[in-house]
Order: C-alpha cells, then sequence, then structure tokens
C-alpha cells in the first residue's frame, strides 16, 4: 500500500502518473479539507472532488477544477436571475457536489466520498483528512479574508501578512494507512494550505516517523509552479524555496525530490533530508508524470 497526501493541484497532477505505474488498488489517497465550505447551496470540497475526478479520468486538467467538457447552464441561469456565484460550478460536477451534500447529512463525509469513488469506478482509497469544517483566515493587507474571497475575488492579489487555520480532527482511518502503508508520498502541494492541514491532524508526524516518506518540491527557484504558496510561505518567514519545503517536513521526510534547476542547492537541504534526487519535477505532459512517479516508486526501500 502506498499512500498519497494530496491537495488539489500539484498532487493531482503526479497521480495521473502514479495510476500508470501502480495499481489503483494499492493507492490510499488522504485529501486536504481546509477549504471545504458551502457554496451555492451545496458542499464544495475542490480538492477532494480534483482527486475524484482525476482518478475517474474526468478531471478538467487545464483549471484542476471541475469536470473536463462540462456544460455551465445552471450557473449562467444564475447569474442571469441576479444569483450570481463566487465559484465556477459546471453541471456535472454540480451534480457531484450536491449528491456528496445528500450523502455527507446522511452518512458523513468520510463514508460520502467512498461511495462516490465507486460510482466514478475508482479503485483507489480516497479519504477526506477531516470530516470537521476547518476555519482558514488569510490575514492580509486588505484585512481578514475568507480564503476563497483571497483566492477568487481578489485573485489571490492582496498582501499576505499570515495564515491562520482551525484544528480539526482527523478522519478514522488516517492513522492505520499511514502506518500500514510501505510509502508515503506527499506531492508537490500547497506546503502551507494543502500539506500542513494534513500534518497538523493529531497522530501524523509521529506516524510519518515510523514510515518511509518521500516529497516532491511544489517550489523550483524561488517562486511556486503555480497558486499562492509563495505568498502563504513568505508570510510565515519560510524561505520560499525547496530549502523552505524541506524544512517544514525535517522530523519525518527520508527522501526529497527537488527539480533539476534547484541542483545547487542539494548540498543544503542533505542538511535537513537523507537523501535529495534531482529530476524534472515540471508535469507538463504525461510522459513527465508517469517518469517522475516512477523514480519515486523505484526509490522505495
Ligand atoms: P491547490 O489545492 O489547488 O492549491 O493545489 P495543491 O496544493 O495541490 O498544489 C499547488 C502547488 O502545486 C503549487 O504550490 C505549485 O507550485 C505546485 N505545482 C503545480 N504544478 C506543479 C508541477 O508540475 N511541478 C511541481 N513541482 N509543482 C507543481
Amino acid at each position: 500500500m502506498i499512500t498519497v497526501l494530496s491537495g488539489g493541484t500539484g498532487t493531482p497532477k503526479l497521480l495521473q502518473g502514479l495510476k500508470e505505474v501502480v495499481d489503483a488498488k494499492d493507492l490510499t489517497i488522504i485529501v486536504n479539507t481546509l477549504e471545504n465550505d458551502f457554496f451555492s447551496g451545496v458542499y464544495v470540497s475542490a480538492d477532494i472532488d480534483t482527486v475524484l475526478y482525476t482518478m475517474a479520468d474526468m478531471i478538467n486538467d487545464e483549471l484542476w477544477y471541475g469536470v473536463k467538457d462540462d456544460t455551465f447552464i445552471t450557473h449562467e441561469r444564475l447569474e442571469e436571475i441576479g444569483c450570481p456565484e463566487l465559484l465556477r460550478i459546471g453541471d456535472i460536477d454540480r451534480a457531484t457536489k450536491i449528491q456528496k451534500t445528500q450523502l455527507m447529512e446522511k452518512h458523513g463525509l468520510l463514508k460520502a466520498c467512498e461511495i462516490q469513488a465507486e460510482k466514478m469506478g475508482i479503485d483507489a482509497k480516497i479519504i477526506p483528512m477531516s470530516e470537521e469544517n476547518s476555519d482558514i483566515k488569510i490575514i492580509t493587507d486588505l484585512g481578514e479574508l475568507e480564503f476563497h474571497d483571497f483566492l477568487i475575488k481578489h485573485q489571490s492579489q492582496p498582501e499576505v501578512l499570515d495564515v491562520k487555520f482551525s484544528k480539526v480532527k482527523p478522519s478514522a482511518g488516517i492513522i492505520d494507512a499511514i502506518k500500514n502503508s510501505e510509502a508515503v508520498i506527499i506531492g508537490p502541494s500547497n506546503p502551507i494550505t494543502s500539506i500542513l492541514p494534513i500534518l497538523s491532524l493529531d497522530g501524523v508526524r509521529e506516524a510519518l516517523k515510523d514510515t518511509y516518506v518521500i516529497a516532491v518540491s511544489p517550489i523550483i527557484g524561488n517562486d511556486s509552479v503555480s497558486g499562492p504558496a509563495s505568498k502563504f510561505m513568505k508570510a510565515l518567514d519560510i524561505d520560499v524555496s525547496a530549502v523552505g519545503v524541506a524544512s517544514l517536513y525535517d522530523d519525518f521526510l527520508d527522501t526529497f525530490v527537488i527539480d533539476n534547476k534547484d541542483n545547487d542547492k542539494k548540498v543544503e537541504i542533505n542538511q535537513i533530508v537523507n537523501k535529495v534526487i534531482t529530476t524534472n519535477t515540471i508535469m507538463n505532459n504525461l510522459d513527465a508524470k508517469i517518469n517522475l512517479a516512477r523514480i519515486i516508486i523505484d526509490s522505495i526501500p
């Protein structure tokens, strides 16, 4: 069994490669839930849905959000009748979200995800990191913003001064999944708002210490490949580089994969992590995703 810790963009790219290299039945994916909330009357768990769609080959992998070739009839109609949505939810995607909302009310989020994964023909196990809602605030020069207001309404433009999120309980099965895995892969996801929330769950860091853990850096040079990760790291006084990312995982990380462009940082990172692998980590096509996945799997002792 291999466990993957995931957000909603960088790691799903890697999952597209991983599912070509290992049997999906052997994958457990623990997914960030920090940004989950209700929008337009439905529960939106963007990272979980992205992972579901990725594993079901339905993902819109230009946006890493929603279903490919989706239509927006409901979204557009809502706008026409004076009820504009903050999030652009496609019609098929909305069906997933309506189903999840209903399943969740009846069975909780964990079971809802299990049922949806099964309906989508997904063999991997997909576990939301928590069934509780997190409270996340982005403290900016414009004041305290809700995560989606920062990301969508303000297009991640404000200066970020701090990122705060509440502590939540881990979903059942997370610690066992980590302990029973031959390896845990931390994908190249936003270290602050996708990975740290998973690491802050009770028992996770301790469980990772006893398991082989390999992580891929989402930072190349001094910037993130996409999204606001570098802004968040800067606000928390973390060096915006692969070195800074490694320092966040230093108590349990066995192997760190950095990009060829960061070869000059290898010696410094080696003081934090025993093994450093340098390769191409930009996953802009399936071959690159498969290559990176293979390197990771081959590293497992
Ligand atoms: P979010 O939930 O949409 O924020 O997505 P994630 O947290 O999963 O991923 C965001 C991170 O993925 C960003 O920090 C990016 O730098 C990183 N990322 C995206 N694409 C790539 C890629 O091809 N290679 C690497 N190394 N990192 C990537």
